[in-house]
């Protein structure tokens, strides 16, 4: 049975006279794993942006777990959500960045801890536990102590991934998380998000990491100018592209 969790209902959203999504549909059931790809400019973080509310969309609707994401519908008129309702939508969305953002001045643990503690109120007991069994999922038991200052990158953006996780989000958004990385540090990041996905996760991950999208993702929405272009199946997708602007694309990174 598939029940969808993310149903984007086409979407517009222009900065000024600039459209850069441009009527975007897409549902995502439970526990599916989506690549987000296209080439730079195509809209794929304007697109988790806007899912997360972090930028207000001019047309279509999203709805997140069954809920409208910023709006409340009476009538047929949509109203603005007050912050406050916004903000506990958000907490239902997890984000993980290119750049991690710890907290330089907690240790891993307390970042970890921190949302749980001063957002969800969990006690510190509570949070504790949650927090090192992340970190033990994410592979960082024994760095709880240290600092970020004290990991390298690949290891920031992985407890970057247990703070998004100790949120208990309904579903994780994951803009380009390995694109600030070089290639061996991206490699534990990405058996990091693979091992998200074995775990039924439902993620939406814009990369441009191809061995992410080919070799985990269950399905593949290549956008190109606001647009999707291509949607389907990864193994479908990288084996037999249809369109002619995404052989482009894929020639490029082959
Ligand atoms: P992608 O993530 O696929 O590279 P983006 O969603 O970041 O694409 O950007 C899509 C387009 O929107 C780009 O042309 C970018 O310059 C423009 N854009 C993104 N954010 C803003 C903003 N805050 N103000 C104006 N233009 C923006
Ligand atoms: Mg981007």
């Amino acid at each position: 049975m598939s029940q969808t969790i993310i149903s984007i209902d086409n979407v517009r959203k222009s900065y000024g006279h600039f459209e850069v999504l441009k009527g975007i549909s897409l549902d995502v059931p439970r526990g599916q794993v989506v690549a987000l790809l296209g080439p730079s400019g195509s809209g794929k973080s304007t697109l988790l942006r806007c899912i997360n509310h972090l930028e207000t969309i001019n047309a279509g609707k999203i709805h997140v777990n069954g809920e409208l994401i910023g709006y409340e519908e009476r009538g047929h008129r949509l109203h603005q959500l007050p912050d406050k309702q916004i903000a506990r939508q958000r907490r239902a969305i997890g984000m993980v960045f290119q750049s991690f953002n710890l907290f330089r001045h907690m240790t891993v643990l307390d970042n970890v801890m921190s949302g749980p503690l001063q957002v969800l109120r969990q006690n510190r007991g509570e949070a504790r536990t949650k927090a090192l069994e992340l970190l033990g999922l994410v592979g960082l038991s024994d760095k709880a102590d240290s600092y970020p200052s004290q990991l390298s990158g690949g290891q920031q953006q992985r407890v970057a991934i247990a703070r998004t996780l100790a949120m208990e989000p309904k579903v994780l958004l994951l803009d380009e998380p390995t694109s600030a990385l070089d290639p061996e540090l991206s490699k534990e990041v990405i058996s990091t998000i693979r091992g998200l996905a074995d775990l039924g996760y439902t993620m939406m991950i814009a990369t441009h990491e191809m061995s992410i999208a080919s070799s985990f993702c269950d399905r593949a929405v290549f956008m190109a100018d606001g647009h999707v272009v291509e949607d389907r199946p990864a193994a479908e997708f990288f084996a037999a592209p249809r369109e002619a602007r995404t052989r482009q694309f894929l020639d490029h990174y082959a």
